[in-house]
């Protein structure tokens, strides 16, 4: 079996990779850099273990030659500006990379008569705030430009799947984490500056709205789900969550509490750190995936923190 990954290099494309060479994959990762940073590779142990091959997600004639050459069985289409913080500062960059990047690779399948399986990643920022605990139907609101780009792709992958028959579909990944996060995000910030208040009692750590609440998985577990959704006999969109929801609050006291700390004590709140619009509470339902495919998360935030905090420090 053989797999492209799009977005290869990042926190799921690195953890989707090893997860799918264990099991024998032929993996070709696709990056946009001609010198792909491989740090996560590196760390995991697969660097050298798939084929690099650079390229644009949004060049049709390059995609459509890509897709034939290579003859995936499975297409994962993780490639995204992904901070949702960075998309108001840069809102047509990350409506390229996910709108642009997902019709295209859909209209490449469409126009080559692709037979194989094409996974999006989707993102519970669609909803905006969740009222009851969300799953793949429930009425969407996105509220940053990253969220309108999700929700735009996620109802073209549902026409491509509908009107051609392609078999395409979308996990709407809530929240997820691993020790491979980028430092702008701010779970990783969090960590980091509680370990550096551990070292330096002086140390001050910024923070925005710590009220917010989110629904955190760990990432290692999400991209078998994303698997478990494309393989499918019947091709389903579907929320991948734990089903509980905790505030940044309770991350933060957790955090230091696990490093022996107050939080209180090292915390400021900056305004400059809040966004101009903001999800107060994002909670996912998972019972449709245990129902549809007997997946659950067994990791939730507690798990989440302990887990971060104990790689952190080794
Ligand atoms: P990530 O670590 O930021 O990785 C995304 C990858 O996409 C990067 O390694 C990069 O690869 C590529 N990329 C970055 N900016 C791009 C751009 N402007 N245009 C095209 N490609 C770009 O993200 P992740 O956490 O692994 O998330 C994977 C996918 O799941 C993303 O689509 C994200 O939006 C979605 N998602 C993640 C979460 C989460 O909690 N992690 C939640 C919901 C949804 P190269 O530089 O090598 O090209």
């Amino acid at each position: 079996m053989k797999a492209l990954v799009f977005g290869c290099t990042g926190q799921d494309g690195s953890l989707l990779s090893r997860s799918l060479l264990r099991q024998g994959y032929e993996v070709v990762g696709i990056s946009r850099s001609s010198n792909p940073n491989l740090s996560i590779h590196l760390a995991l142990g697969i660097a050298g273990s798939l084929e690099i091959v650079t390229g644009d997600l949004c060049d049709f004639r390059e995609m459509l030659e890509l897709v034939t050459r290579q003859q995936p069985d499975e297409i994962y289409n993780l490639a995204a500006q992904s901070s949702v913080g960075l998309s108001f500062r840069q809102p047509v960059d990350t409506f390229n990379s996910i709108i642009n990047g997902t019709i295209n690779l859909l209209e490449v399948a469409r126009f080559a008569g692709y037979q194989g399986r094409i996974y999006f990643a989707g993102s519970s920022e669609i909803f905006g705030n969740t009222a009851q605990p969300a799953d793949a139907q429930t009425r969407r609101y996105p509220l940053s430009p990253y969220a309108i780009a999700k929700d735009a792709s996620f109802n073209t992958v549902q026409v491509y799947r509908q009107a051609y028959g392609l078999n395409c579909v979308t996990g709407v990944l809530f929240n997820h984490e691993s020790p491979y996060r980028s430092a702008t995000f701010v779970t990783r910030k969090i960590v980091d500056g509680a370990l550096a208040c551990k070292r330096n009692r002086g140390y001050r750590l910024s923070l925005g709205n710590l009220q917010v609440a989110r629904d955190w998985g760990w990432a290692e577990e999400y991209v078998e789900a994303m698997q478990v959704i494309l393989r499918a006999e019947h091709l389903q969109d579907q929320v991948i969550c734990t089903g509980r929801m905790q505030t940044l609050e309770y991350f933060v006291a957790r955090v230091f509490s696990v490093l022996d700390l107050d939080w209180q004590a090292h915390v400021d709140i900056q305004e400059s750190l809040l966004r101009p619009s903001e999800i107060l509470q994002s909670q996912g339902n998972p019972e449709p995936m245990l129902r549809c495919h007997g997946w659950q998360a067994s990791i939730d935030v507690d798990g989440v923190i302990d887990r971060l905090v104990a790689q952190a420090r080794t």
